[in-house]
């Protein structure tokens, strides 16, 4: 019995070793090859299980929806591309957005490439940008997925198992920040454990969370630092792109960074990226036209949303960080007025008195200052209402009350709510 089955063990681990872990993780770039690539037979099976993964993905993240900032971001990748890479005929980039407010980018073997939100936010100029989409594609043309899996069969640490410790240690993590009362963070580490757990997305626990490992992580900022200077742009970015994060995995909430993979070699990194820095001659930060910089335009939208997010999250510095330099960029924008709006109201539930007062009547003022701007927009006459009424000034409130109904869609959540509020307004004769 036990011999039989020690004999079909020892047959089954052969045809394992034959069919996997035999195979070099000692493969050319897809740009070394150019138009004759052909992916190996694992690589095609790779590349079919992730884009299988993908399509759960996609139902299960919010994908950020502008096609200017996907524009833009896909033309600085065009960019970056070494021709030989955009020579072959099998894999081209797609670049996706997702709405999360958390640090983070990955990419699928296949030539996906994400990007959350959050961490677009984060980027000061197109430099740091390229910074973050060179690494990524590097993964991809230098078929990092593969070499990874490969060597991970070579150690029989299975994508599985390491799936499966991620998912657990994020889900205890999640507890202990529900535990603890910050339900906001919590809610933003489900959506990685249900990506982990729910699904079992392993590719992209690999490429999101885990990372590829110290010396494929490596080769992925290398790739990422050639792409740049080839294409002109200022590597010295990069190392404000690492520095960035290294604030970030010193914040308690340092579950969020995950990009470039693992803490403790954030300092490593960012010696190497100024090491690299001095040894190669860089373009010169790209200086722009008058007025708003491409970067600017594009990226404008996408920090001001991203500071919605974080508001909803109770994160209220990082929307205020968010919100000022959205404001910097177009002082009259109606959207940015009325989050601006949003955040003291948040700001002043956390203290009271003077300051309070004083909160409040920033976050009127910038209520008014969008709708002047815009009145169509219902939300700020939603706020202005409530504040009033929670002021005792009935008339004011029954107003603006009556003007968010008028305004708002039809299917809107809290037209039941404020439709009491009204009604309560109008018995107490505030409505004349
Ligand atoms: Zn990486």
């Amino acid at each position: 019995m036990f011999f039989r089955s020690a004999r079909r063990l020892v047959a089954q681990l052969l045809v394992l070793c034959l069919l996997t872990s035999c195979a070099t993780t000692n493969v050319p770039p897809i740009s070394a090859v150019g138009q004759g690539f052909e992916p190996t037979r694992d690589e095609t099976r790779l590349w079919q299980n992730s884009r299988e993964e993908e399509r759960k993905l996609l139902e299960k993240v919010t994908i950020y929806d502008d096609p200017l900032l996907d524009d833009y971001l896909l033309a600085i990748v065009g960019r970056l591309n070494p021709p030989a890479m955009a020579a072959n005929p099998l894999i081209s980039y797609r670049v996706r957005v997702i709405e999360e407010p958390t640090l983070n980018a990955f990419a699928y073997p296949h030539g996906s490439l994400y990007v959350h939100t959050g961490l677009l936010a984060q980027m000061e100029n197109e430099d740091q940008l390229a910074t973050v989409l060179g690494h990524e594609m590097t993964h991809v043309e230098n078929r990092h997925m593969l070499r990874y899996q490969r060597s991970a069969r070579n150690k029989q640490v299975g994508l599985f198992a390491l799936a499966v410790a991620g998912a657990l240690w994020a889900a205890s993590e999640s507890a202990q920040a529900a535990r603890r009362g910050h339900y906001g963070k919590a809610a933003r580490i489900d959506v990685l454990s249900d990506l982990l757990i729910g699904l079992g997305l392993q590719l992209a626990f690999v490429a999101a969370v885990n990372g590829y490992g110290r010396e494929l992580e490596r080769e992925a900022d290398e790739g990422g630092f050639t792409k740049m200077q080839a294409s002109g742009y200022d590597t010295r970015q990069a190392e404000k792109v690492y520095q960035k994060l290294a604030e970030e995995t010193s914040k308690p909430s340092k579950i969020e960074a995950f990009f470039f993979g693992s803490h403790p070699r954030i300092e490593e990194r960012i010696a190497s990226a100024r090491e690299w820095g001095r040894t190669h001659p860089s373009g010169e930060a790209r200086q722009t036209d008058a007025g708003l910089s491409t970067f600017e335009k594009r990226l404008r939208p996408v920090i001001r949303d991203d500071a919605a997010l974080n508001l909803d999250l109770g994160r209220l510095g990082r929307a205020e960080d968010e919100l000022r330099r959205a404001l910097a960029m177009e002082p009259r924008d109606p959207r940015t007025l009325s989050l601006i709006g949003r955040l003291k109201l948040a700001q002043a539930e956390q203290t009271d008195g003077e300051a309070r007062a004083d909160l409040e009547a920033a976050a009127q003022d910038a209520f008014q200052q969008a709708i002047e701007i815009d009145p169509r927009d219902p939300t700020p006459h939603r706020e202005l209402g409530l504040l009033a009424y929670r002021r005792g000034d009935g008339a004011f409130a029954c107003r603006e009350l009556r003007t968010y109904l008028d305004l708002s869609p039809a299917g809107a959540e809290d037209r039941t709510k404020i439709r009491d509020y009204l009604l309560e307004l109008e018995r107490d004769g505030h409505c004349r």
